[in-house]
């Protein structure tokens, strides 16, 4: 059996995500972990910690497939020496949200190096991590997202993200998230099975094929290498039904979670879980 979800509100509490995914029949989620748009994490409200495992147990959801993504004002390439240490203490801030509430992946998008170029980018994030391994717990793994080729985004291609891991000291804390909407973004068109293979492959040249640990499963509103990253409903966009029954078919993919930052609500994303599940 797959492992599929989607992102899901927390605006009920963390105790309530496990019985809202299985509702739309999931059996993992992404969640942020406070408001993503803001500096300030907010601490977890008393008791929602423990309420939250209980019904993960309850709703038979394994804690290592959950994901929690980042906020979006993180950028750990910054130049600018205020954003870079925000960026770090608000990394280290999430990350103990998620060892409080037991989940082992963090998602981030490793950034942006504002025009200083990727050399600079690269080791910029790479000693960020560093600062931020030494002050969280070893049970939170980091995956580094895939970005579309935009602006002066880093990790649009596996060179790049295989150049931070080898670059960060204690790397066996890193892995990666693999987002279609932004590889198609980039390039990536695993609409054919010599895409899905060229793709599998250099994954497994850049850092090694276990370092995938998740999957950002969206369609793209833009042609391939359009570089907009826009999320469409699953089979609705250019990658395209059968574009995912290729994808799917592969086995090395079907044992990754799968999680849609599709657009919409949970409705939507009930839509997109029974087309992904009658592709298989
Ligand atoms: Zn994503």
């Amino acid at each position: 059996m797959i492992k599929i979800g989607a992102h899901m509100a927390i605006t009920k509490g963390f105790s309530k995500v496990p019985e809202d995914s299985f509702n739309i029949g999931a059996n993992t989620f992404q969640i942020f972990v406070h408001s993503p748009r803001v500096w300030a994490v907010t601490p977890i409200k008393p008791n929602d910690d423990v309420q939250f495992k209980e019904n993960l147990k309850k709703y038979c959801i394994d804690p290592q497939d959950i994901l929690v993504h980042s906020g979006y004002l993180i950028n750990l390439a910054s130049p600018k020496d205020d954003m870079w240490e925000k960026s770090i203490n608000s990394m280290i801030n999430e990350i103990q949200l998620c060892s409080q509430l037991g989940i082992k992946y963090f998602n981030v998008h490793p950034g942006s190096h504002l025009g200083e170029g990727e050399e600079f980018g690269i080791n910029r994030i790479a000693k960020a991590l560093d600062t931020i391994f030494k002050k969280t717990s070893p049970d939170t793994t980091v995956l580094l997202e895939n970005t579309a080729q935009k602006g002066g985004n880093i990790g649009y291609s596996f060179e790049q993200l295989g150049k931070i891991i080898k670059t960060v000291q204690n790397n066996s804390r890193l892995g990666i998230t693999y987002d279609t909407c932004h590889g198609f973004d980039s390039y990536y068109d695993i609409r054919t099975k010599d895409g899905v293979r060229k793709l599998i492959s250099e994954i497994e040249d850049s850092m090694g094929f276990d370092r995938l640990r998740m999957i950002h499963l969206n369609d793209s509103k833009f042609d391939l290498g359009a570089g907009k990253d826009r999320h469409e409903f699953i089979g609705k966009g250019f990658i395209g039904i059968e574009g995912f029954r290729t994808f799917l078919s592969f086995d090395e993919i079907r044992k990754i979670p799968l999680l849609l930052e599709t657009p919409g609500n949970d409705a939507d994303h009930a839509n997109d879980i029974m087309t992904v599940k009658s592709l298989l």
